[in-house]
């Protein structure tokens, strides 16, 4: 397609049109224009043209209208009964490629299902009727319009989006078939058939295998398979005799597999002229060596016979991954990623930085390797065939970023509003850890991150700039990418105030906060800026005084609080969360007042159980979480995201 071709986008209503055509102007920058919005701007809604003058007057100003579409290089979002008038379909073919967006009877049901606002097609009163009628007629006329038909059942719009650009992750899903008996491995197969690009059976987890059953296995799979004879000292189970290995390769070897996998140090030589391709693999259980000796170790690699290599070393932090991705960056024919927790996120920028495979298990005991990424997270949480080499990669830094919810957020966000972008955990340390992580953050052009415990203020002399509010409040958050320059941001403030705004007004309440940590020193700063008359009382007293004087505000001491001094309670302290979920902070409230606790772990703590039988407004931690979360995707996307879609995401985590 050239650049100056439009983009036209035709197929039923509810198909998806309206939300591609914008998810392709947002990744390419191209101008959409929708002929049914250019009508009603020119001649009132389509329901009145119709009602007043009938559906052959309403085609008759719709050909009119895309006669005079004056537009280049961008995207054209046509009405379903476009290819109703033959000449249309000329002039869409002169205007430039034409998609049409296909989806099934049942999904277009359902998608319009409510929707009121386009006249009825036809005098039939049942809606499912008229779709299967009007939708086989045209049937025809869509696949006589059409350069290309793209099925949308089933995805988000980017991927659509992405059939439509005709882009395609490159790297590969490899599914590791690890059974220890010749039926489980065909079970396991075949279910692999149904969800991997390749499939990897480790021959050295059956046990007792012979070159008969060997043989069963493989006529069972129907994707592209890989043997694997994994040698001990290369993390192999130790199952298989030298002997036995020799037989059992050649047996592969006859039966023509698509690839075999063979450490570079092994000797096996298989015979040149069997169209397998060769696996020259490498894993290192220690460590991630630094860049000259990795060069120097698949350069030694290379030299050996092999059509990829497959290169696998140990993340022991977070910033090994970007050895390897900058490995990728810079050799073709490629297997690479880390082992281990650490290197979780090079298992998922697999698909960014190129890598030919990345593996997945089907279930957590199915993992072949430490750290390996299970299917499911990887497919669905992260969106894994739609990550390339132009996804954002957005993230939040943390000590224990493992067990952070964000991704459980922002991934689900990114997917539902089409931002082609991934959001990981980068588990990182205190200390140079971190201060490296930031370089490469800078020099990976990562877009932005969720910053937490223990970095929050660690972080904000390895920035270009913080914005006044971070400033003021002593603490980072967010940092974003913008033009080059690495930004900080506090969320944390917008999201509690936003939490206690929907129970109360601020102006002159007076507000106990119990805690002078982190999220105290946000939440104390939004107060005040709301003009809330605010006390500090915390266990170590000399922090609440220092936090009191910081932000002007006044300080108690715990075991003198007389409780019916104050309309607002918030308790910022960790007292309570899980496991330790019988404590509280204070054990009486006056009845009335709003009670908050930042904990959402449990979501009903004790604090708030008390508050609630003293017959209080409570708020639970999650929504300071979501609000904060909101806030985030706006600085990172410019996009403000459904608080109901988010609130839905957090409460089917899993715990
Ligand atoms: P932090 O900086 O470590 O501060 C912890 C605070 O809790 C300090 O004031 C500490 O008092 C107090 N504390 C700890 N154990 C206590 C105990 N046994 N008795 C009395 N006070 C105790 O942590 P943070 O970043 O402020 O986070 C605090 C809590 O808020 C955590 O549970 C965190 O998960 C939660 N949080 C929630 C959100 C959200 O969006 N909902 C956001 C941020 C944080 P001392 O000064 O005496 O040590």
């Amino acid at each position: 397609m050239k650049k100056s071709d439009n983009i036209i986008l035709i197929g039923y209503r509810g198909t998806g049109k309206s939300s591609v055509a914008e998810v392709l102007s947002r990744v390419t920058g191209r101008k959409t224009l929708s002929l049914d919005t250019e009508i009603e701007k020119k001649y009132g809604p389509i329901a009145e043209i119709v009602k007043t003058s009938g559906w052959e007057k309403f085609r008759k100003i719709e050909t009119e209208t895309l006669k005079s579409l004056r537009i280049k290089g961008g995207i054209i979002d046509c009405g379903g009964g476009i290819i109703e008038t033959p000449e249309n379909i000329q002039i869409l073919n002169k205007k430039g490629k034409v998609f049409w967006l296909k989806a099934s009877l049942s999904t277009i049901h359902k998608r319009l299902e409510g929707k009121t606002d386009r006249p009825a097609l036809t005098n039939r009163g049942d809606f499912l009727q008229e779709i299967e009628e009007v939708l086989s007629r045209r049937i025809s006329l869509y696949t006589n319009a059409a350069d290309t038909a793209i099925d949308t059942d089933g995805k988000s719009p980017l991927k659509i989006a992405y059939e439509v650009l005709g882009i395609r992750s490159q790297t590969k899903i490899c599914i590791p078939v690890v059974e220890k008996t010749e039926s489980s491995a065909i079970a396991a197969l075949k279910s692999a058939n149904l969800q991997a690009d390749i499939i990897e059976l480790r021959v050295d987890y059956l046990e007792n295998i012979d070159t008969h059953a060997l043989e069963n296995i493989i006529d069972s799979a129907e994707k592209p398979l890989i043997i694997t004879c994994r040698l001990q000292n290369q993390g192999g189970t130790g199952n298989l005799t030298e002997k036995n290995r020799q037989d059992l390769l050649k047996t592969a070897n006859q039966k023509r597999v698509d690839f075999i996998d063979l450490e570079f140090t092994s000797t096996t030589t298989l015979s040149a002229d069997s169209g397998i391709k060769i696996i020259r693999s490498h894993h290192s259980f220690e460590n991630t060596p630094n860049l000259v000796d990795i060069k120097n170790i698949l350069c030694a690699m290379r030299s050996k016979s092999g059509d990829l290599i497959k290169y696998i070393p140990t993340a022991n932090s977070i910033n090994d991954n970007f050895k390897i991705f900058q490995i990728l960056e810079e050799n073709k024919n490629i297997i690479a990623f880390c082992m281990g927790t650490k290197g979780h996120i090079s298992r998922v920028l697999a698909g960014k930085y190129g890598s030919f495979i990345t593996f997945a298990a089907q279930t957590p005991e199915q993992q072949s390797a430490p750290g390996q990424v299970g299917l499911d997270e990887l497919v669905h949480l992260y969106q894994f065939h739609d990550i390339d080499f132009s996804t954002k990669v957005y993230g939040i830094i943390g000590q224990y970023a493992e067990d952070s919810k964000s991704k459980y957020l922002h991934n689900p966000v990114f997917k539902k509003y089409g931002t082609h972008a991934v959001f990981l955990p980068f588990k990182t340390e205190p200390g140079e850890d971190l201060e490296q992580f930031i370089q490469n953050f800078r020099k990976f052009r990562f877009s932005g991150a969720s910053v937490t415990i223990p970095h929050k203020e660690a972080v904000m002399p390895l920035l270009d700039q913080i914005d006044d509010q971070a400033r003021a409040i002593g603490a980072v958050n967010t940092i974003k990418a913008e033009k080059g320059k690495l930004v900080g941001y506090n969320t944390d403030y917008i999201g509690a105030i936003k939490a206690l705004q929907e129970k109360t007004s601020l102006a002159g309440k007076r507000v106990l906060v119990l805690g002078a940590g982190g999220a105290a020193r946000a939440i104390v700063y939004g107060l005040k800026s709301e003009l809330a008359e605010v006390t500090i009382a915390n266990r170590t007293f000399a922090k609440a005084q220092q936090l009191g004087d910081e932000f002007g505000a006044m300080v108690q001491e715990i075991n003198r609080l007389d409780v019916g001094e104050f309309d607002v309670f918030i308790n910022t302290t960790s007292l309570g969360m899980y496991p330790e979920t019988d404590s509280t902070i204070l054990s009486s409230f006056p009845q009335q007042s709003v009670v908050m606790d930042i904990v959402y772990k449990p979501l009903k703590t004790k604090f708030l159980e008390i508050a609630q039988n003293c017959g209080c407004e409570i708020i639970t931690g999650e929504k300071m979480l979501i609000w904060q979360a909101i806030a985030q995707q706006r600085i990172w996307t410019g996009i403000e995201p459904d608080y109901e879609f988010m609130s839905q995401c957090f409460f089917e985590i899993e715990d």
